[in-house]
């Protein structure tokens, strides 16, 4: 029966993928194929149910921006995060410069490609990329993530519009630390090769409040509410607001097809969809998602009483 739901609602997004196109300017994400697509849950009861092409690896992206998160906060504290980075969706562009130029002004929020390469050099004198890794292993579930050298070597040579960022921030005195080394960072984490079902890891983590399913507490339970309010309000770049109406459910997408979702308490979500949206989001994986939220009452304001009343 849950499972017949999953199979409808990938199939409810599996159309859109002809009105999505996969991410060109970093050269090797352009390979994907644009027609695959997959759903993985993983509830908090322990039963997992997938969809799809759930097993094929994908680069993060800017997924991997929740995992720097939740370390910034956990090893730089909260007040270091956020007197450096805003809490504010930015209307923009995930790798625009726009709102940088101002005096004074800050990244927006550790989402979009500005804060987060402020984040990684809050973290990158403190823990190594192979620490990062780890942890990356260890909160998906998923010991096969590796750092996906043709990514990153691809993503290194067209850096130059997140270098320019980078520098910006230095010039702003918000980089900590040495910015080509922040920069490595950030594009090594982007890097990171996961599956749709090590998403749903990830979710199931955040969903349950930062504690794995073993019962071992990963993340503090202050870090999780706030990675989640992020995701909530700025989680799918220049889209959040729209996604936060349509599907109400913490979210973060990436530019190599992947959407992290999570439903507190209940369970984790994980989508590989390399078609993306104008804004650099999985399409058919936001129908998908769109449809299991309205058939399943997942979104975060939903009240289920109310609803029976
Ligand atoms: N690595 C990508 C970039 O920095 C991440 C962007 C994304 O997934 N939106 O441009």
């Amino acid at each position: 029966m849950f499972q017949d739901l999953i199979n409808e609602a990938l199939e409810t997004g599996r159309p859109y993928i002809k009105e999505g196109e996969v991410a060109t300017y970093i050269p090797e994400l352009g390979r994907a194929d644009k027609n695959k697509l997959g759903i993985s849950i993983f509830c908090r009861d322990g039963s997992r149910f997938s969809c799809g092409d759930t097993k094929d690896r994908f680069s993060i992206q800017s997924i991997s921006k929740v995992i720097s998160l939740a370390v910034a906060l956990e090893v730089c504290g909260f007040d270091m995060v956020f007197e450096n980075v805003g809490m504010e969706p930015s209307g923009d562009a995930f790798n625009s410069l726009i709102k940088l130029e101002g005096s004074n002004s800050h990244p927006y929020n550790p989402m979009i490609n500005s804060g987060a390469i402020a984040v990684a050099s809050f973290i990158e004198p403190k823990v190594s990329f192979e620490e990062m890794l780890k942890l990356a292993r260890c909160f998906c579930q998923d010991d096969g993530i590796v750092l996906d050298e043709k990514v990153y070597g691809s993503e290194m040579s067209t850096v130059a519009r997140n270098r320019a960022i980078a520098y910006l921030l230095e010039s702003k005195g918000v980089i900590n630390g040495n910015v080509e080394e922040a920069l490595d960072f950030y594009v090594k984490m982007c890097s990171l090769s996961v599956t749709a079902e090590s998403l749903a890891g990830l979710g199931l983590l955040l969903a349950n409040d930062g504690v794995d399913p073993s019962g071992k507490r990963l993340l503090n339970s202050d870090t999780v509410r706030v990675v989640k309010t992020i995701m909530l309000t700025c989680g799918m770049y220049d889209r959040s607001g729209e996604f936060a109406v349509r599907v109400g459910i913490p979210s973060k997408s990436g530019v190599g097809g992947g959407i992290l979702s999570c439903v507190g308490g209940r369970m984790g979500i994980g989508i590989y969809g390399p078609a993306l949206d104008e804004k650099g989001n999985s399409i058919g994986g936001g129908y998908t998602l769109e449809y299991l939220s309205e058939h399943l009452n997942l979104h975060i304001l939903d009240s289920a009483d109310a609803k029976e009343a």
